[in-house]
């Protein structure tokens, strides 16, 4: 029984991605050879196939793509957050890349819709993971 959210493993590769994040700050993975952007982070270019990386801050101005809200029965960890909003977000710096993380609202969440724009914010979660989170203003 899962007791608290999952929370992720922090690789070699994408540690550069959650100490940003634990700053505050989105980062997006490029390949440092093609300059190729990527998410999720990992270890070889899907262009180019070269391993050297490099991570550029963006601003986290997003749109949302997509959405779900999840309703119960939930696992009890999460049916305790319920109802809540699932969003995939695409970057408005990269069209071609697009995040999962909650959404939250000042106004009711049955008004979110797929085009909001939302600006990203973090939620620490311990010392090493913020995980972050979109709000539309
Ligand atoms: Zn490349």
């Amino acid at each position: 029984m899962i007791k608290s959210i999952p929370i992720p493993g922090i690789e070699d590769f994408d540690k550069p991605y959650w100490e940003n994040c634990s700053k505050q700050k989105l980062s997006i993975q490029h390949c440092a050879d093609c300059k190729a952007p990527r998410f999720p982070p990992r270890h070889m270019c899907p262009k180019c196939q070269s391993l050297n990386h490099e991570w550029n801050i963006v601003s986290g101005d997003a749109i949302l793509w997509s959405f779900v809200v999840p309703r119960p029965p939930l696992l009890p960890v999460f049916e305790n957050q319920s109802p809540y909003v699932v969003g995939l977000v695409e970057l408005i710096e990269y069209k071609n890349i697009r995040i999962i993380g909650e959404i939250k609202s000042k106004s009711d969440i049955d008004s979110i819709k797929i085009g909001d724009t939302l600006s990203v914010r973090f939620k620490k979660i311990n010392n090493e993971i913020s995980l972050p989170y979109w709000v539309r203003e």
